[in-house]
């Protein structure tokens, strides 16, 4: 038995009282992510390895992520841009939406970090896509993309992969 060491703030590691901070959803869900990267990087041509990635790489991913995307980003063209509510269809591009993008990249960073990386800069925290996802929010905030998850549960996304 060991009293506290003063200066050490750590609680005893006790597993029934601990407050776990990371929730096995997020492990999980971080763990999937990294995966459809991975499968990314195997699709992709030229054929490309996780060393020689870099943040060019990384918005190239999330550009691709875009065709599997629910929200609806009006062009600065569109007469609904800057409606959250169009009264009617338009042409309009569905995207991934700016908040998902970042707890992406948020998620695949860690992962980068616990999987991947060893000695290379991580390229999820790259200046560039840092710069992008600032873009991709400011684009959306003035486009005010609505949801269509709201509408429907499952929409009706078609996947030509093979
Ligand atoms: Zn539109």
């Amino acid at each position: 038995m060991k009293p506290a060491t003063s200066g050490s703030c750590r609680p005893d590691p006790s597993p029934s009282s601990s407050s776990a901070p990371p929730p096995s959803r997020y492990e999980s869900q971080k763990r999937r992510d990294w995966n459809t990267f991975l499968q990314y990087l195997r699709n992709h041509k030229p054929p490309l390895t996780l060393t020689r990635c870099s943040g060019v790489h990384v918005i190239e991913f999330l550009k691709y992520l875009d065709q599997f995307g629910k929200t609806k980003v009006h062009v600065t063209t569109c007469f609904f841009f800057g409606h959250s509510d169009p009264a009617s269809p338009c042409a309009c591009p569905h995207k991934q939406a700016w908040g998902s993008l970042d707890s992406l990249i948020g998620r695949l960073r860690a992962a980068y970090d616990e999987y991947g990386g060893r000695s290379d800069p991580n390229p999820f925290a790259a200046r560039a896509v840092g710069v992008y996802l600032r873009e991709v929010k400011d684009n959306q905030g003035k486009a005010r993309g609505i949801t269509y998850q709201k509408y429907r549960r499952k929409p009706t996304v078609r996947l030509d992969v093979d």
